[in-house]
């Protein structure tokens, strides 16, 4: 066996991407893709797709496998990861590396079986054969613990491939979903609060390549709630990739609103100028959606009616991933990709300066549109969209700001 075998490597199981009949390929290529890309930091590898697996491994000894590990379990579309371990292949060598690799599983275990695929069909024997005699060895090695083919508390897996057997115990769940980009393109408004990046999240997990806007309204909003967004923005990069925050100027727009429309509308006029505004930037960006952590009921301007007034605006789909959920299962979902923590910081946000006193949890879409005859709605918006700031996320982090498009 050469040495660049002996190193453990990485069996992504495809999830729901295995579904997907003559597309089949367009979705293989774009996760084995975007696996590439995630694991890249962390050294030289080779990633092929066989039979429902990506296969993931080291060029040589420099490439950190944690690293690359746990970047895999931030990949969508894959819906399992196994480690597994390289060795030459014949069955006393498939037994020492299973006691070996296995010990702690083994420790855990009351029961075990082995299961044996064999994608080199020089092999002399065949699967069915393989799994007894490496299971006979094992019963005999660890005699604490049964077989059990039917129900086992662990099961042994070995591959025989090309160029070497490779054995594996239980594999860990990866992130689901599909692979981002699979999905089109959407554009996913972001707050600094809980649910915003909950929604993006879950939008990324079913295939859909993100940009993000961000209303503020300085100085009412303060410099440390943008960075707060940012934050945010850039703990999502490892699940969504590079991201761009459209940083619109919002300010006038929440003063005219005070000054000319009657108080109980304010959100839900403010709010239909987000989506006025979010749907002319998404134009732009050639995204097809729009995003939000709405979630019914929510709060005044989320009643279903709350909910019609908004999406009068747009013609765009606006896709509310958390629409049926309660805040608890939100903030569950915050505290497993890591952003709840950030997202509790106490900074305002634009929504909650001028929240009225009594807001209309049943408003008629003509009411509302009567009372923002006020403005010049037109106006407004061209002047907001000629003031917005680029700011873009690579994919490690670092952040590169590009100036309003009137500076341009
Ligand atoms: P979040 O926890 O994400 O702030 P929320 O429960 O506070 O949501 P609202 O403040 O009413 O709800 O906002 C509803 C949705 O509108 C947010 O989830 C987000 O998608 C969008 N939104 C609110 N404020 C902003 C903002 N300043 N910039 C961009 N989007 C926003
Ligand atoms: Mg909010």
């Amino acid at each position: 066996m050469s040495e660049e075998t002996t190193q453990e490597i990485l069996l992504l199981k495809l999830g729901e991407v295995v579904l997907k009949g003559l597309n089949r390929n367009v979705f293989e290529d774009k996760l084995t893709a975007n696996v590439s890309r995630h694991i890249k930091p962390y050294g030289r590898f080779q990633v092929y797709t066989k039979q429902s697996t990506i296969y993931v491994e080291p060029r040589n000894e420099e490439c950190d496998m944690d690293r690359a590990y746990r970047a895999c379990l931030q990949v969508f579309g894959v819906a399992a990861i196994a480690r597994a371990l390289p060795c030459a292949k014949d069955v006393d060598a498939i037994t020492e590396t299973a006691k070996r690799y296995l010990k702690d599983e083994f420790a855990a275990a009351k029961s075990f079986k082995v299961e044996s695929r064999r994608a080199d069909k020089q092999f002399p024997m065949t699967s069915i054969q393989l799994s007894q005699a490496v299971g006979g060895n094992l019963a005999d090695a660890f005699p604490g613990v049964a077989v059990d083919v039917h129900n086992p508390d662990l099961t042994v897996h070995v591959e025989i491939r090309e160029r070497a057997a490779y054995v594996h115990g239980p594999a860990t769940e990866g992130a689901g979903g599909l692979p981002v980009g699979t999905g089109g393109k959407a554009m996913s408004l972001l707050s600094g609060g809980i649910d915003s990046p909950v929604s993006s999240w879950m939008m990324a997990r079913r295939g859909v390549w993100l940009e993000m806007v961000h209303f503020q309204s300085p100085p009412y909003t303060s410099p440390q709630a943008l960075e707060k967004v940012l934050s945010l923005a850039k703990l999502l990069t490892p699940w969504c990739g590079q991201l761009i925050i459209h940083v619109v100027p919002f300010t006038e727009i929440q003063e005219e609103i005070r000054r000319n429309c009657p108080e109980d509308y304010f959100t839900l006029i403010m709010r239909r100028f987000m989506m006025r505004l979010a749907q002319a930037v998404a134009q732009k960006a050639g995204a097809r959606a729009l995003v939000t952590g709405e979630s019914l009921g929510q709060v005044a301007s989320q009643t279903m009616m709350a909910l019609g007034v908004t999406e009068d605006v747009t013609d765009m789909p606006v896709l509310r991933p958390l629409i049926g959920m309660d805040k608890s299962e939100i903030v569950k979902i915050s505290r497993k990709i890591g952003t709840f923590e950030t997202s509790i910081l106490p900074y305002e946000d634009c929504c909650t300066v001028f929240t009225p006193r009594h807001p209309c949890t049943k408003p008629f879409v003509s009411d509302v549109r009567d009372a923002e005859k006020a403005l010049d709605v037109d106006a407004l918006v061209e002047k907001a969209l000629s003031g917005v700031e680029n700011i873009r996320i690579k994919g490690d982090g670092t952040i590169v700001r590009k100036p309003a498009r009137t500076e341009e």
